[in-house]
């Protein structure tokens, strides 16, 4: 017998589900309906069958339709959603239907789209590559790979280029190439297959570590320098927990899609029998959605994927590794504001499976829970590798120069521009990191001092010369570059300081011969961009990168031997108390591009500061005494991860409204009497952004549960208020920006 009253969880800013009659249609918990809302249909979630409903039967409305062809969602990932909502105090509907494919999300029933694959025709096999033109690379390229392989799939040919399917369906008219339909993401690639390395003594340790116990939740952070062969304990785990069971599943989260194609590449040649899927923004919504599903139905073993995929229903999942857990692109900024490290562990804790974090430059947060220390026992068991995995690897050199005690030339120090030199003598690569793309980061009048300034946001406009134009970074507002002072009408304006765009244009100028490429937001906006980069990097087609965070992770380059680091003082004074935090893992990691093979690397740093304890820490590459200092300030001065933090932000086009807020939920929190420390409202360092006037709360406590506790009471108040409705408010549980 169907129960007649489903409760449906739908995309709306309320914290509750709504009740509507069967169509009569057989429908299950988890199942995905179309139903009417207001004058609108509205996807939902069915989270309950019932037998009743609080309001009265005739008042209710039938649902539109039943998606009954697609699998429901499980019960585990309902849970894990539902803990996110209460946890982060976000609306339910709103979390469960944002962690969903888009497709999912549209009145449609999801049927994915096939894939094709090509190969070519007798016809085509016959044709020598020789005669094909030379100027045409992407025919070339795609005929090779045909060539080599037996059948080539869109998938593949994305690799190949953005044109290359374009290129593969004109080879089909040309009776050269077929096409037939293939199960979507689930073709073995035709991968070189690698050697298997012996595990060092370490490696061997860890892996044997964690494979003793992974019949029950046990958190691990593995700790080591890039190259100390972290990824090579993935592999062994993966391949350990991929065999032992038929369907057994692993979640592998990564901070950047970027970093997805070597991954996905390296996995693929050495676990080439597990069937792996990749979930990102860069993949189109059918092959997302296509993904998610075969994630969902079991048939992906391995799923690799960003912080959102942490939401990917996995039927058997055995294992969660998190690379790079440090990376603060794990927390989400806006919506529902998870951390995808944190989620994971819950995620684990439920299903009772081990998790596996990796990084050079743990978290405060994860170092912090992987101490040995003698009142509480640890949270996270601490694996260190310590040697560089290849032997032949030698540390980088690092050293800092003083800039307040040379000649700069364009904002190079006279030893950088000499190291640069001898790399372009010796045919050696160079990598200068910036982390401020366009021109200069400020425009100045040279008579009243004038600074071009956004109009929407506190912060100042970019220059970007080669579009002639100045930026803010903050909303996008871009603006013509005044040809005179707005102010006092004079024509002296000056770009100061430098950005990616300057420092290329300068390195062009003192290295006319060198083959220079720059890798920012600006110049790598094109879909596979900054893959053609890379592989001209690997290609030795490039002698200097110039580029910002975007090229500091994870990128192995062999022949790279010098790192320049250009003006990151402002890190170092950052109000931001997690700035220097950040500063050290990017700096680390930047580090670890120069000399990964069997070339040593050397890395300068143009300073004024060059006695900083965070740079004596990182010349010797001695991140656990960094570590050990950042956790006894913290402790000093009750910062996370002492204590537990809430922010509540609101903003609105008129401040007094934003205050009127504010000042509301402070009374309301204080009346409370809590073991909650609650913090005058304040204005941000970014007073102003996109318009919106800004201001924030801070709320903190020594025990999590007397935070979660108050927050719940908070937030269901300020639903309540009138004045809620009038600002846009947000509440950011152990939030990573102050
Ligand atoms: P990480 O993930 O810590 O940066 P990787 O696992 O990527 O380190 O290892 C760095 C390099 O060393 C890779 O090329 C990898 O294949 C190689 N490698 C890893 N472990 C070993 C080992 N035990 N013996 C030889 N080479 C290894
Ligand atoms: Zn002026
Ligand atoms: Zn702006």
């Amino acid at each position: 017998m169907i129960k007649p009253i489903l409760k449906v969880a739908l995309d709306v800013p309320l914290d509750r589900q709504f009740d509507y009659l069967s169509n009569g249609a057989p429908v299950q918990v988890g199942q995905r309906v179309l139903v009417p809302f207001g004058r609108r249909q509205q996807i939902g979630i069915v989270m309950a069958l019932a037998d009743t409903s609080e309001f009265a039967l005739e008042k209710l409305k039938p649902v539109s339709q039943v998606f009954a062809e697609e699998a429901p969602l499980d019960a585990a990932i309902l849970n894990i959603i539902k803990f996110c909502a209460e946890y982060y105090q976000y609306p339910f509907g709103q979390a469960l239907l944002a962690s969903l494919p888009a497709r999912l999300r549209q009145i449609a029933p999801a049927v994915s789209r096939k894939q094709f694959a090509y190969r070519l025709t007798d016809l085509g096999r016959s044709i020598d590559l020789a005669i094909l033109p030379k100027k045409q690379l992407i025919l070339q390229r795609v005929m090779a790979a045909l060539h080599s392989d037996d059948l080539i799939t869109e998938a593949a040919l994305d690799a190949i280029s953005s044109g290359a399917r374009k290129t593969a369906k004109n080879l089909v008219a040309q009776g050269w190439a077929m096409s037939e339909q293939v199960q979507a993401g689930l073709t073995a690639p035709q991968m070189p297959v690698t050697a298997v390395p012996t595990l060092n003594g370490e490696q061997d340790q860890a892996v044997k570590a964690i494979l003793q116990d992974v019949q029950a939740f046990k958190a691990w952070l593995i700790y080591g320098i890039t190259g100390s062969g972290k990824t090579e304990v993935y592999i062994r785990l993966m391949q350990h927990l991929l065999q032992q069971e038929s369907d057994s599943q692993i979640l592998v989260l990564v901070p950047e899609i970027n970093l997805t194609p070597q991954l996905e590449a390296r996995f693929q040649s050495r676990l080439p029998e597990f069937p792996l899927v990749s979930l990102h923004s860069n993949l189109s919504e059918s092959e997302r959605l296509h993904h998610w599903q075969l994630a969902q139905s079991g048939a992906a073993r391995i799923v690799i994927g960003t912080r959102l995929s942490v939401f990917t229903p996995l039927p058997h999942l055995k294992l969660i590794i998190i690379d790079e857990e440090h990376d603060s692109s794990y927390k989400q900024q806006d919506s529902m504001r998870y951390h995808a490290r944190d989620v994971a562990m819950v995620r684990a804790k439920h299903l009772n499976i081990p998790i596996v974090l990796g990084s050079a430059t743990p978290a405060l947060e994860s170092w912090f829970n992987s101490q040995v220390n003698e009142t509480q026992s640890t949270k996270y068991q601490r694996l260190h590798l310590r040697e560089r995995a290849v032997t032949a690897a030698r540390l980088p050199h690092i050293e800092c120069i003083d800039t307040t005690k040379v000649n700069l030339q364009q904002g190079l120090t006279p030893q950088l521009v000499n190291a640069l030199k001898l790399r372009l003598a010796k045919g050696e690569q160079s990598l200068l990191f910036i982390n401020r793309r366009g021109y200069s980061p400020v425009l100045l009048c040279a008579a009243c001092h004038w600074i071009a300034q956004c109009m929407r946001c506190s912060s100042r406009l970019v220059v970007h010369l080669r579009q002639k134009k100045l930026s803010c970074h903050h909303c996008g507002h871009e603006q013509r570059i005044p040809n005179q002072c707005p102010s006092c009408g004079d024509a002296d304006l000056h770009p100061i300081g430098h950005g990616t765009q300057r420092l290329e244009q300068t390195l062009a100028a003192l290295f006319p011969t060198a083959r220079i490429a720059r890798v920012d937001r600006d110049s790598m906006s094109r879909k596979n961009a900054l893959v053609e980069i890379l592989n001209k990097v690997h290609n030795q087609e490039i002698d200097i990168l110039v580029g910002t965070q975007m090229l500091a992770k994870g990128h192995d380059f062999p022949n790279l031997t010098l790192v320049g680091v250009i003006d990151t003082d402002s890190a170092l004074h950052s109000p931001d108390f997690r700035a220097s935090e950040r500063l050290f893992a990017q700096l680390m990691q930047v580090a670890g591009r120069a000399g990964r093979a069997d070339k040593a690397g050397q890395v300068i740093i143009q300073t004024q500061f060059p006695d900083h304890v965070l740079f004596n820490a990182l010349r010797s590459q001695d991140y656990e005494s960094y570590a050990n200092a950042m956790l006894q300030e913290r402790e000093t001065v009750q910062f996370p991860p002492y204590v537990f933090t809430a922010m509540l932000r609101a903003e609105a086009n008129d401040y007094a409204l934003v205050q009127k807020f504010l000042q509301n939920a402070f009374n309301f929190a204080r009346e409370q009497n809590s073991q909650v420390t609650i913090y005058d409202p304040v204005r941000p360092q970014m007073e102003r952004l996109k318009g919106m006037e800004r201001g924030q709360l801070l709320l903190h406590a020594n025990k999590r549960g007397s935070l979660q506790q108050l927050l719940k009471i908070l937030v269901t108040h300020l639903r309540g208020l009138p004045i809620a409705t009038k600002v846009r408010w947000a509440v950011d549980v152990d939030p990573l920006e102050f």
